[in-house]
């Protein structure tokens, strides 16, 4: 590790206080609301985030993968593992690790939405301020962050790393 970039006291917080801004808006829905987190990435913020919502929802898990080096840059997004939850009519929330150039959020929301959600809104922990695109934009983000490659909380890299903790900028020796 380089430094530590967010720490997990300040990462318990913010879980927090989004929860509690998701709940603003979807607190009131009767029928609950359908969570699709995309995995692998999302799982411990997932994990953390659902236990501060007081009503009532699902998890339905989708998978995609970006075929690249180990790091950010190039590689197709595609597919792994689709719905099995039927979302026509459903309010849904998308919950992504981190909003770096946008091509994973862009993909998944564009797919869902041909699917007739009556809502559909994005949630990432963390968003590249500095890369995501001026276009898309996540309705809920935890943390603005600079243009490092971060591992820890649920972010790996080449699949390590994702039980650290706290979210740490990797050595950039390590994978350039
Ligand atoms: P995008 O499609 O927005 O370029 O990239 C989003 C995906 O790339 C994320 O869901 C995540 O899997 C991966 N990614 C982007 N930046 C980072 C990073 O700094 N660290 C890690 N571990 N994954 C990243
Ligand atoms: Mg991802």
């Amino acid at each position: 590790m380089d430094r530590i970039l967010i720490d997990r006291d300040r990462i318990r917080g913010r879980v927090e206080e989004i929860g509690r801004e998701i709940t603003a808006v979807y607190g009131d829905c009767l029928d609950g609301l359908v969570i699709v987190p995309v995995l692998a990435g999302s799982i411990i913020f997932l994990a953390d985030l659902i236990r501060t919502l007081p009503f009532k929802m699902k998890i339905s898990v989708m998978t995609v993968s970006r075929y690249r080096g180990a790091t950010t840059t190039g590689g197709a997004t595609q597919f792994v593992h689709d719905l099995t939850l039927d979302i026509k009519g459903r309010h849904v929330l998308i919950v992504d690790d981190i909003l770096d150039s946008g091509t994973t959020l862009r993909m998944v929301t564009a797919q869902l939405r041909e699917r007739g959600p009556a809502s559909l809104r994005t949630c990432v922990l963390l968003r590249k301020t500095a890369r995501a695109p001026k276009d898309l934009t996540a309705d809920f983000v935890g943390f603005d962050i600079e243009d490092s490659f971060v591992v820890g909380y649920g972010l790996d890299y080449d699949g390590h790393y994702r039980n650290w903790p706290d979210i740490a900028v990797l050595r950039p020796e390590l994978y350039q």
